[in-house]
């Protein structure tokens, strides 16, 4: 059966490495279903969740919350870099709740200032904190 080598790598390290029949992933022109023997592309990514089906289990899926970041598709291998990235097990979702709550308070705040550039901090830090509670339920 053909595959691709899924990798997510972050400063952390390497998050997730699996082989994988299919992956559903969010670019910055849209939704992407990528398959075994996809042309070669390199894309920016927007803060979303990556769903990948893996080779030794069609019936799971995993799910990886990306927090931005690239994804390159070559020969079979996809790569994705990102600041920050968090499987479904591994996210704290009370944590990433608490961040939510932060990030709203922040978000109002600023926009009763008209602080710009903390409304856009704040709005980034609301996305990040949505998708991660998003992807922990999917445990
Ligand atoms: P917080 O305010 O809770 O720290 P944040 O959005 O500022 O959230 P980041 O700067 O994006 O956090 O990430 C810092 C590190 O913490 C990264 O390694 C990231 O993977 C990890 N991390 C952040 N939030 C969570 C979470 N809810 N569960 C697990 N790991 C998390």
């Amino acid at each position: 059966m053909k595959y691709m080598t899924v990798q997510v790598v972050t400063p952390d390290g390497v998050r997730y490495d699996h082989h994988a029949t299919y992956i559903s992933i969010r670019t910055l022109a849209g939704d992407m279903g990528i398959l075994p023997d996809h042309v070669n592309i390199i894309a920016p990514l927007i803060v979303h969740e990556m769903k990948i089906r893996r080779i030794d289990d069609e019936n799971h899926v995993d799910w990886v919350a990306i927090n931005g970041g690239i994804i390159e598709v070559r020969d079979n291998f996809v790569t994705i870099v990102a600041d920050s990235a968090e499987r479904e097990r591994d996210i704290d979702v009370s944590r990433a709740e608490r961040a939510k709550l932060r990030a709203e308070r922040k978000l109002q705040a600023a926009q009763t200032t008209h602080d710009i550039d903390e409304v856009r901090r704040a709005q980034v830090a609301l996305r990040r904190a949505l998708n991660r509670i998003n992807v922990g339920s999917h445990r």
